[in-house]
């Protein structure tokens, strides 16, 4: 028998543990397992041998070099390659991997977003080895090399990425976590882990086309374009069946995932036309998110070679869809309890119970920066705008859940609903059993039977943000938690109090109705809870007093790393939004208005020549549509000469806070001023003249 694909290619440019056990000598193997188990620093020999033991397994699979693979505030993952070759004067090349390397890399740093926390003279950044997450082989026209996952700091130690945070968040809230479990009486607990399984929403569209709209490939969205005479409104994309060209991409990408050890697991149509969606099993939040790194990048690579484009944008096209990613999340023990299963009788289950609880204490104390994890530039089309979560963060916990949270406020919990059959009326039908709660596709942070689902998150964004955020928030009403039951002499009637306590003072924030009504915005306002509007109002929150002293107790971020990353996060806005300023003036000068004039010149030769021919022939529609397209033309001639005025003057608003906000609150205005009329004159204009493929042309005709 043949065996199965997946078991073939499984892992096989992974140095994951099985190839570490069959590599290395059976006590250096052992020690590792103990050092990463306890979370101990790595003894120097032990790195050596390890070092090594992937050399030789990178050799043996054609690497030519390795790389220290980080991730900076870029958001995009960064390397710099270098060969295995020593410098060792011989005849014959020797190839070298050792300890030191493999745990320190050193790469110029001053190229890379600080916000403000290294001076550009000020070059040293260190990237040192997350030996919890596997190393692995990248194959490209430069060949094979080892990718070696790492951290990235400035030369004082100061987080200058996105996986530092995260694995401070993920000791912070094991810390608190087991305390509690020491409490509940779980004393075998030593490690709690975050799991995480992302979602990732992606369009696909044909390359040919793609590489004729400078949008797309400057900004990653369309600026311009009419909405094409279809959209999503059939509702016919959503699971239809994926057609031959997606499939084959889809193919390759599993593939290619499973060979990094991505457990690519579902793939499906999503709502908009060439809208489509993948979604791996979980895995530890760190590795998650590595992983979710290179399933971006996989997912460009593989779709080249389709001859295709990945567009990971929030909002490709305006008018249908844009694309997030569900970021499913629980948290785990190192014995294998999920600390989010409600278990047969929730109502009973008084470790559940706490630390649902201190997850909804969390996200009503800290919304505004949970909410700002979530967001850039190009989520803002998203959130609240009526599609994908609205900006209001409010908690989802279904029938069963919210009926307790009820009783238990009321002072007296004796049940819990149970799911009951599901009849079809159709007897050859299987009778199917029901979750005991329904889905609410609207709310943004949604408990789904074991795990929470925060749904806000942007498409293209690392995942590294939310889960920190989560990890820290949480981690830091664990510890008071803990603190206050610790010296507590009756633990069962503390614990219960303090159950009732919270869920009391922090109901406001859960909701179970429509997200999307505006009656839902009347009523969070009514109740207390923010509605940050966009990006730029989320990121001053970063560094608000209550966040400060949160990621500061955790000891995840300190004050001058809260404060880089808000101006790297004002900078990415103005940075984002002047981009897309000077292509829209870029494509209207030079495509859309020539092609324009073309083609009302078009009208005014065709009114002339039938005129000189034959003086008495009607040429009211050309005249009709001359007048339309003349005046629309003239229209978007100001607005471009405003875009470019406006655009210009952005440069002399002191950075930061300041000129994001006048990117936001001017720049942004003009472009929209000069998409109207061109938008207005695609559908006017003959189709011979118009310089772009249109959304018709890029959504259907893949
Ligand atoms: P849906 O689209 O119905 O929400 P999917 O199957 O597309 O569901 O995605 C659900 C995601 O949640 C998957 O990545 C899955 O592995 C993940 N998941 C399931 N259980 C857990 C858990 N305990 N912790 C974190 N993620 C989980
Ligand atoms: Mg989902």
């Amino acid at each position: 028998m043949e065996t199965n694909v997946i078991e073939q290619v499984f892992g096989k440019d992974v140095f994951n543990d099985e190839v570490m056990q069959a590599k290395l000598p059976k006590d250096v193997y052992k020690s590792w397992k103990k050092t990463l188990e306890n979370g101990d620093d790595l003894d120097s020999d032990i790195a050596n041998v390890v070092a090594h033991a992937m050399k030789e397994w990178a050799l043996d699979h054609g690497a030519t070099h390795y790389t220290h693979w980080f991730q900076p505030m870029t958001g995009v993952t960064a390397e710099k390659h270098d060969s295995f070759l020593s410098p060792a004067t011989k005849s014959k090349p020797v190839l070298e991997f050792s300890g030191k390397e493999l745990i320190k890399g050193e790469p110029d740093a001053s190229s890379f977003p600080s916000g403000g926390l290294r001076a550009t003279f000020e070059a040293r950044g260190y990237t040192a080895w997350d030996c919890t997450s596997p190393a692995f082989l990248q194959e490209d026209a430069a060949g094979v090399t080892l990718c070696i996952p790492t951290a990235f700091c400035s030369y004082t130690g100061e987080a200058l990425d996105k996986k530092t945070p995260l694995l401070r968040s993920m000791e912070a809230i094991s810390k608190q976590a087991v305390r509690i479990m020491k409490l509940f009486g779980y004393d075998d607990v030593k490690k709690i882990s975050c799991s995480v399984g992302p979602e990732q929403e992606y369009f696909l569209v044909d390359r040919d086309k793609y590489l004729q709209r400078r949008d797309l490939i400057f900004s990653g969205r369309t600026l311009f374009g009419a909405p094409a005479p279809k959209g999503q409104e059939l509702d016919d994309h959503y699971f239809g069946a994926i057609k031959e060209r997606v499939a084959a991409f889809m193919k390759n990408l599993n593939e290619e995932l499973w060979k990094l050890g991505i457990l690519s697991k579902t793939q499906h149509n999503e709502v908009a036309p060439a809208q489509h969606e993948m979604a791996p099993i979980f895995s530890t939040a760190n590795i998650a998110t590595d992983h979710n790194q290179l399933v971006m990048e996989v997912m460009k690579k593989v779709a080249k070679r389709h001859n295709l484009e990945c567009l990971l944008h929030e909002k490709p096209f305006a008018g249908v869809n844009g694309s997030g990613k569900h970021n499913n999340w629980s948290i785990v023990t190192d014995t294998g309890i999920n600390l989010l299963d409600p278990g047969k009788k929730p109502h009973e289950n008084t470790k559940f119970l706490l630390f649902l609880s201190a997850v909804i204490k969390a996200v009503d104390e800290h919304a505004e920066v949970l909410r700002l994890s979530a967001s850039n530039p190009g989520n803002d089309h998203r959130l609240g705008a009526n599609e994908a979560p609205p900006a209001i963060i409010s908690i989802f916990l279904g029938e069963q859940l919210e009926d307790i949270i009820e009783q238990i406020v009321k002072g007296d919990v004796s049940s819990s609903i149970q799911g009951s059959k599901l009849d079809t009326g159709v007897h050859v039908l299987p009778v199917l059993k029901k979750d005991a709660t329904d889905r609410n596709r609207t709310s943004p942070f949604a408990f789904t039977g074991n795990k929470f689902e925060f749904r806000m998150l942007g498409s293209s964004m690392s995942i590294s943000g939310v889960n920190f955020t989560l990890n820290t928030m949480v981690a830091d009403v664990l510890q008071d938690f803990a603190d206050e039951l610790e010296k507590a002499s009756d633990f069962d009637s503390a614990v219960n109090d303090l159950i009732k306590r919270t869920v009391t003072e922090h109901q406001r924030v859960i909701f179970n109705g429509d997200g999307y009504s505006d009656d839902w915005v009347a009523e969070a306002k009514r109740r207390g809870l923010p509605n940050v509007k966009s990006f730029v109002e989320a990121i001053p929150y970063l560094v608000s007093d209550k966040t400060i002293s949160m990621f500061e107790r955790q000891s995840v971020l300190t004050k001058v790393e809260l404060e880089s990353r808000a101006e790297i996060n004002f900078e990415i806005y103005s940075k984002t939004i002047n981009i897309e300023a000077k292509t829209m003036i870029d494509m209207a000068g030079k495509q859309y208005i020539p092609s324009i004039i073309r083609y009302v010149t078009s009208l005014a030769d065709s009114i002339n020549s039938i005129a000189a021919a034959c003086p008495s022939a009607d040429v009211s529609v050309q005249t009709e549509l001359l007048t339309k397209c003349s005046s629309l033309l003239a229209q978007a001639q100001k607005a471009l000469t405003d875009l470019e005025a406006i655009t210009a003057k952005a440069a002399d608003v002191p950075e930061g806070q300041e000129r994001a906000l006048f990117f936001r609150n001017s720049v942004f205005t003009a472009m929209n001023e000069l998409r109207e009329p061109i938008d207005e004159l695609e559908m006017l204009v003959d189709q011979k003249f118009w310089p772009v493929p249109t959304y018709a042309d890029l959504l259907f005709e893949v």
